[in-house]
């Protein structure tokens, strides 16, 4: 593969299924994936680990690496909670000869599309409805009531922007969801770039 793979994004309100997708795709050899871990100022939940599910920074590091243009995007997805792409994960990827996938928000998302229209696939996942939204929250018990709360009061929002998207994949049955996933994505990877040389430069939030 030429230097700069392709992009892989998958947006949608917190609970929508979006890391149970790419867990499922990270497994398919042949879509030669790698998962972009992105730094955040959240605190780690449950078992997650620095380097593996995020770079977990303090709030001041993280303002640091905003400062110096280090993020690709960036977004205080909740309050006080930072989450941001740094352009050497991308980097460390592309060197690896991989495609990135990414997990992040709506806004991130169609932030990396407007920044590599040709590379990325950014697909929205919908849950069947807000209130299943807030089944799946309470049942996978890694947030507080309020908390969960939070996330839901922003999923209408979030669920506005799904026409923004390459693509929108309704996740009611998962079987469905994941096979859908994997086909919209092969034929992603399978397409040739019209031009693979012309690689966007990564530029910083503020550019915009
Ligand atoms: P997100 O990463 O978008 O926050 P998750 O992948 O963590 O969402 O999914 C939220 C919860 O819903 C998890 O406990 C997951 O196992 C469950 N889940 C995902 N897809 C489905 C589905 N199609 N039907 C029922 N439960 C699902
Ligand atoms: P969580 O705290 O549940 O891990 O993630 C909260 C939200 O932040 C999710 O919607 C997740 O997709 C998003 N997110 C994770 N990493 C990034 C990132 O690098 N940039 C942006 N914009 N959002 C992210």
């Amino acid at each position: 593969m030429a230097k700069g793979g392709k992009l892989i994004v998958f947006s949608a309100p917190s609970g929508s299924g979006k890391t149970t997708i790419v867990q499922h795709l990270l497994k398919q050899e042949d879509l030669n994936l790698e998962f972009s871990v992105s730094a955040t100022s959240r605190k780690p939940r449950g078992d997650e680990q620095h380097g593996r599910e995020y770079y977990f920074l303090s709030l001041s590091d993280f303002k640091s690496h905003m400062k110096k243009d280090d993020f690709l995007e960036w977004e205080e997805v909740y309050r006080d909670n930072f989450y941001g792409t740094l352009n050497s994960e991308i980097e460390r990827i592309w060197a690896m000869g991989k495609n990135v996938i990414f997990d992040i928000d709506v806004v991130g998302g169609l932030r990396i599309k407007r920044k590599f229209p040709e590379r990325t696939l950014a697909v929205f996942v919908k849950p069947p409805s807000v209130e299943e939204l807030k089944i799946r929250l309470k049942k996978r018990k890694t947030e507080s009531d309020e908390k969960i709360n939070v996330r839901i009061a922003k999923a209408s929002v979030e669920m506005a922007t799904a026409p923004r998207f390459d693509q929108v994949i309704l996740n009611d049955t998962l079987d469905h969801a994941l096979s859908e996933a994997s086909k919209l994505v092969a034929s992603h990877i399978a397409k040739p770039l019209k031009n693979p040389t012309a690689l966007n430069r990564p530029y910083s939030n503020s550019e915009e």
